[in-house]
């Protein structure tokens, strides 16, 4: 499509957009004038669906009136509540729903799945991730390869781009893999990176992985809800990912976790159990012998926090009204839109560093500020953007089909253009 620069334009599109029913769903933030403010955060803190409330409220209400019963009983009985979340969870990833399960929060899956899928032996100690890793993941990782008794500046290998690019690219993991192969026990990157908003190709990368004989997985955090991940597709041994991002389910909410079918039965990992990942049919009976849950349900730990999952059913309901098809589709033109309009600006205070080619990326765009002056994103906060700063010198923007619009584009630049 060819785009224009005007306002009329970006109003047209929201005319034709068959998703903006959505917005109203949502609340949007307001700025200090009374007006909506720019919300272009969801790669942060994804915004609160109007119905989560009423979603809590039924809870709050069935627990009120019936106590313990409400296990049972509740108009959405708290025993098998999880499993609501199932179905549109694989879709939105791209797995079949043995794949997948709702439990504790991202970083504390991470470690879950490397306890399974992290076995160094031998020479093959190492785990590859990315050179920019968000800092949660980069601990993890550390502390596990410390855990099993290695050193972990050793065996930690950097996926890193080359001088003067921002991203790396897929020759270079090659490489890695060619020279130390036979070292690598795990390959473990951002499905789409958190600070310039690449996503990598999954399938690549865990064909390259696995024909090295390593395991591979990835953290979604920035993908979930936001990418075709096609988690079943790439083959991956596991995945991971949060539900505050792009998934609209609230401050610190649940985690999700992925495990390839080929480990549904996987008796030979080890991992650590708790007695939600037991036979559901025989966990009340409290027998000694853990028997695992077929697939992800397996690795599930305690009966989870039902308020937070509510939140999540809240707005997975919204993901199933929506299509994520569509979602998807629409994401990728309204960020093509916002690169065009700020491809448009004057002066080169500003660059973008996130990959211009829309299967590269999701809806997020990354912008170097000039001189990393953090008075540009100082001065468009105060106009009521809300968008945020990674150091040394990044301004994330991400547009998010469900509830921002063209205009929310055209808004945001030009406000930029203002300061610039
Ligand atoms: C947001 C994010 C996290 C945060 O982890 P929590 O355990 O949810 O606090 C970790 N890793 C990545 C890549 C993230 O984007």
């Amino acid at each position: 499509m060819n785009f224009k620069t005007d306002h009329n334009f970006a109003l047209e599109l929201d005319k034709s957009d068959s998703l903006s029913r959505f917005r109203v769903s949502f609340h949007i933030p307001k700025h200090t004038d009374g007006t909506d403010s720019i919300y272009l955060c969801g790669n942060s803190l994804g915004l609160q669906p109007r119905q989560t409330k009423e979603f809590l409220n039924q809870e709050l209400e069935d627990w009120a009136k019936l106590g313990v019963e409400g296990h049972f009983h509740a108009e959405n009985p708290w025993m098998p509540y999880h499993e609501f979340l199932t179905e549109t969870t694989a879709q939105v990833v791209g797995a079949k729903p043995h794949e997948v399960v709702i439990m504790n929060t991202l970083t504390t899956n991470l470690h879950l799945m490397m306890v399974s899928f992290y076995q160094p032996q031998g020479k093959r100690t190492k785990i590859i991730i990315e050179a920019d890793a968000f800092p949660s993941d980069r601990y993890a990782v550390a502390s596990q390869v410390k855990f099993h008794g290695h050193d972990d500046k050793e065996n930690i290998i950097e996926w890193s781009p080359r001088t003067g690019e921002h991203t790396p690219r897929l020759e270079d993991l090659e490489s890695i893999l060619k020279e130390q192969g036979d070292t690598i026990a795990l390959i473990m990157v951002g499905a789409v990176n958190y600070y310039t908003g690449q996503f990598f190709d999954l399938k690549k990368i865990t064909e390259l992985g696995h024909a090295a004989g390593a395991m591979v997985g990835f953290d979604c955090a920035h993908g979930a809800g936001n990418v075709d991940l096609q988690l079943h597709n790439s083959g991956a041994d596991f995945a991971v990912w949060c539900t505050y991002k792009y998934m609209n389910s609230g401050p610190g909410s649940l985690g999700g976790c992925f495990v390839h079918e080929r480990h549904a039965n996987n008796s030979d990992l080890p991992r650590f159990t708790g007695w939600w990942g037991h036979n559901k049919d025989t966990r009340f009976k409290m027998r000694d012998d853990f028997e695992p849950m077929h697939g992800a349900e397996g690795w599930q730990l305690s009966n989870p926090p039902i308020l937070s999952m509510v939140a999540i059913r809240a707005s997975l309901d919204l993901f199933a009204k929506a299509g994520f098809d569509n979602l998807r589709q629409k994401s990728i033109q309204l960020t093509n839109y916002l690169e065009y309009l700020l491809n448009e600006l004057d002066g080169d205070r500003i660059s973008i560093i996130t990959p211009s080619d829309p299967k590269d990326r999701g809806c997020q765009l990354s912008l170097a500020v000039k001189n990393a002056d953090k008075s540009l994103f100082e001065a468009i906060t105060a106009k009521g953007v809300i968008a945020d700063w990674r150091e040394p010198d990044v301004i994330r923007i991400a547009p998010v089909p469900l509830y921002n619009n063209y205009e929310d584009c055209w808004r945001f630049v030009e406000v930029l253009k203002s300061e610039l």
